[in-house]
């Protein structure tokens, strides 16, 4: 079987073919520019690489509601050109295949669970923590949409006591992302993040906001797994800070081993590092064809 893959990010998109037990064949990248730019590259990928479905996992946020007219597109986004923009109907009106269609963080969240840290759970909740925040959920072996699709990178959080920085969200101030995300540990400490040593205490303050979200979703959807992806994660000294934190939010109330004994194996990296969403990409590709993933 050869499945198509997209995962459209807002810097750079990766197209790539695999096959259903997750064995990616070939992939390339490249940065994202106006739809008009990058469009015909993708479909000039597909041209070439001829395939019986495509999955795409899109940064967003998307219409997933397929009853809605704007099923497919790419909506409020502020990235020139790709506001209310028809992705989906662009790619079918080039290929006449079965096409699955999701959010970048969804997509990285199926990719865990059909090739990585999730791998045989029905359940996991993907934090991606970069320029933004998003959060993909997958529950009782399927993808969480619901009215929208979660958007736990705004949940409120609380306050750090000795942070005075007033958050970036520019539609919260200082919801989960505002305090969180790769630009407001810039613009608190004056420094990118990945120059700040490990032993800054930029990063007690970014696992207290982190673990607040990493407790909330673990109470509302008991997942079986949280991976914890993207740039700022790349400081591996965030997981034992966010584990204790977490730990100590629960206070010994989720009554499970997962938790109580075998934390670091609880909230983890993704297993697929930064190719969880094009992995995740194809298996909504093998998805729209009716087919589930198989084990490597
Ligand atoms: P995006 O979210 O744009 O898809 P990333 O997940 O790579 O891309 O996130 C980029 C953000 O992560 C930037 O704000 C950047 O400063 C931050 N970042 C990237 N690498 C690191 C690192 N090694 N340590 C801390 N922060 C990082
Ligand atoms: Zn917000």
């Amino acid at each position: 079987m050869r499945i198509g893959a997209i995962e459209a990010g807002g810097t750079k998109f990766v197209c790539g073919v695999g096959n259903e037990s997750g064995l990616m064949e070939d992939s390339i990248s490249f940065p994202t520019g106006h739809p008009e730019e990058t469009l015909p590259q993708v479909i000039s990928y597909f041209e070439k690489n001829r395939v019986e479905a495509i999955g795409i996992g899109s940064f967003g946020p998307v219409g997933l509601r397929r009853d809605s007219p704007t099923y497919g597109f790419i909506t409020t986004t502020p990235k020139p050109g790709w506001a209310q923009y028809p992705f989906l109907d662009a790619m079918r009106r080039h290929f006449g295949v079965p096409f699955g269609w999701d959010t970048d963080v969804n997509a990285a969240a199926f990719g865990e669970a059909a090739w990585g840290a999730a791998e045989g759970l029905d359940s996991c909740v993907y934090f991606t923590i970069g320029t933004g925040i998003g959060v993909g959920v997958y529950a009782g072996g399927r993808l969480v949409h619901g009215l929208v699709h979660p958007e736990g990178g705004h949940v409120p959080v609380k306050r750090h006591p000795e942070d005075s920085y007033p958050g970036g969200c520019a539609y919260h101030g200082d919801c989960l992302e505002g305090m969180a995300a790769g630009p407001a540990i810039e613009a608190r400490w004056h420094a990118k993040g990945h120059v700040l040593p490990p032993d800054h205490p930029a990063w007690a303050i970014e696992a207290y906001y982190i673990a607040q979200a990493v407790t909330g979703a673990i109470l509302m959807l008991s997942p079986e797994k949280v991976i914890l992806g993207g740039g700022v994660m790349q400081q591996p000294q965030l997981f034992p800070l966010i584990r204790e934190a977490v730990a100590r939010n629960l206070n010994g109330y989720v009554q499970a081993d997962e938790i109580t004994e075998r934390i670091e194996d609880y909230i983890v990296p993704p297993r697929l590092g930064a190719k969880a969403g094009l992995y995740g990409a194809l298996a909504l590709g093998l998805e729209a064809l009716g087919e589930t993933p198989a084990r490597r």
